[in-house]
């Protein structure tokens, strides 16, 4: 596949890509050759105010809110059409952007944005509310009704399903929104803007303002004229965009946020099934997912074995240029995430861990690092409390069961977990004792469409996917008449 050419690089605003108010732009980067793809017009808090003004527009006046939902759902599969028959395309932006693997791409996550809009297509038209028998004499009813104009904040390391994730939901629901794609990624987004005007999406209901956290972001988050804001992103991120809530207009606000998913492997797992399932916990993505298990529990029984076996495997790991089909892993998507990751391997070191493998940046160029694993790990070490978002485990041992439940629990985070066994009262009594959103027995990174995804703890609430994440955007008008 070649270098995609960049078509988009402008803000789209109310059905037009316009340059920003300031002028202003900012550079997105090839991780795999640190070099310039493109300038991006740069939204700031101007940009957002007049990309909000076309969206409440488009809710207060426009026929997105008013159209029935069949109609709604229409444009939503033309839209799933034109992004399917621009799969390669799309799949190779991302990977330009951030560094993933492009057959994954091609063969997943742009056909999930497909999926995505065609399951709350399917939903547009199914949105009612209740009727209500009183004592009273009163005709007593429930509306479901869109919750207005949306604002969506995304992350770099899935810019596809995150977009989708967010904006497909808010589409059927009838609402209108401004979109900020994160910085390091947002070429992928533009595109799909482009495809939005071409499947029908009327002017001003999806608006796309690339730019930075502190100045887009924050405009978003603080806006008064903006009614709810999803996100996804980093715990801290999270906070911020919640207190900027609080002090405007009190939006409500869902956050996912970050995780330091344990998997927990227990003495009659196949220690081969094992290791493949652990390592592509970690590395799938290069570690960039919120979701990875990036702390790693074997019982006692195995545990020599499996630390053998997979710090073999981890070392026939290939690393390399994502569009190399044999390529397993491809760079961090950006200089600061490489050298963030680079630093709490540093920190593994001098808090006393045993590096087993890896550790060190693969090649001159580019942001490739290599798997790195380690062990002799405490509780109190940065590595094993704080989300490091990059090809990093850490191995320990456990006990027993109630051992491996404390150990799977003792994290500010609870985004995922996993079990490895083969016997089912233990996967039970475990998925119910750990405190996390989703719980992966004899498996990673399982998903449907129709299942909420989301965070315990301090990995956030509210609910990406399902029919929860459509009552995100939705909200009840009860209404009385006498009879
Ligand atoms: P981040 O929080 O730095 O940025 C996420 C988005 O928020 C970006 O668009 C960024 O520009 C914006 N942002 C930054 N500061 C802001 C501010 N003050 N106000 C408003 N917006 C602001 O996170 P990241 O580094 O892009 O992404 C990695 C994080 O995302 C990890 O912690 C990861 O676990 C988390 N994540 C969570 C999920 C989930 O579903 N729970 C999924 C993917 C990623």
């Amino acid at each position: 596949m070649a270098t995609p050419t960049v078509k988009f690089t402008k803000l789209f605003i109310n059905g037009e890509f316009v340059d920003s108010v300031s002028g202003k732009t900012f550079e997105t980067v090839d991780p795999r050759t640190e070099e310039v793809i493109a300038e991006i017009a740069e939204a700031t808090k101007e940009d957002v105010d007049i990309a909000v003004k076309a969206a409440r527009e488009a809710f207060d006046c426009g026929p997105w809110p008013r159209m029935p939902g069949a109609e709604r759902a229409k444009i939503m599969l033309k839209w799933a059409q034109l992004i399917e028959q621009n799969v390669e395309e799309i799949a190779a932006l991302d990977t330009i952007d951030g560094g993933k693997l492009f057959s994954w791409c091609k063969a997943v996550d742009v056909p999930e944005a497909c999926n995505i809009l065609r399951y709350y297509a399917g939903a547009a038209d199914k949105i009612h509310g209740n009727v209500f028998k009183t004592s009273r004499d009163l005709h007593l009813y429930s509306l479901m009704e869109p919750v207005g104009v949306v604002g969506h904040i995304i992350p770099w390391n899935f810019p596809t399903v995150m977009f989708f994730a967010k904006v497909a939901p808010a589409l059927a629901a009838g609402c209108t929104m401004v979109i900020k794609p994160a910085e390091q990624t947002p070429l992928s987004a533009l595109f799909y803007a482009h495809l939005a005007k071409l499947g029908g999406i009327p002017d001003g209901v999806l608006n796309v303002v690339p730019g930075f956290g502190s100045t887009a972001g924050a405009a978003i988050s603080s806006h008064m004229d903006i009614d709810a804001v999803s996100f996804t992103g980093s715990t801290e991120t999270g906070r911020k965009i919640m207190q900027a809530a609080a002090l405007s207009n009190l939006k409500p606000v869902s956050l996912e946020l970050g995780g330091k998913s344990p998997v927990l492997i227990f003495d009659d797992a196949d220690i081969d099934k094992a290791v493949d399932l652990a390592l592509f916990g970690i590395l799938h993505n290069k570690g960039e997912i919120c979701v990875a298990f990036s702390r790693v529990f074997v019982q006692e029984g195995i545990y020599d074995e499996f630390e053998k076996r997979v710090v073999e495997k981890a070392k026939t790991w290939v690393v390399g240029d994502p569009f190399d089909p044999k390529v397993q892993q491809g760079p961090q998507t950006s200089k600061a995430q490489f050298d963030k990751i680079l630093s709490y391997i540093d920190h593994g070191k001098s808090e006393g861990a045993t590096l087993l493998t890896g550790g060190k940046p693969v090649g001159n160029k580019g942001y490739y690092i290599e798997p790195t694993i380690f062990t002799n790990v405490k509780k109190e070490m940065l590595i094993e409390q704080e989300e490091i978002f990059g090809p990093v485990m850490t191995l320990s041992k456990f006990k027993t069961i109630d051992d491996a439940i404390k150990k799977a629990n003792s994290s500010k985070y609870g985004l995922a977990a996993g079990i490895v066994t083969k016997n089912l009262d233990i996967a039970n009594t475990v998925s119910r004792s750990i405190r996390a959103g989703i719980i992966w027995i004899n498996c990673f990174f399982a998903f449907d469409i129709d299942c909420p995804f989301g965070g315990y703890k301090m990995s956030g609430f509210g609910r990406d996917y399902g029919l929860e994440a459509l009552h995100k955007y939705l909200q009840v008008k009860s209404v009385a008449t006498p009879i």
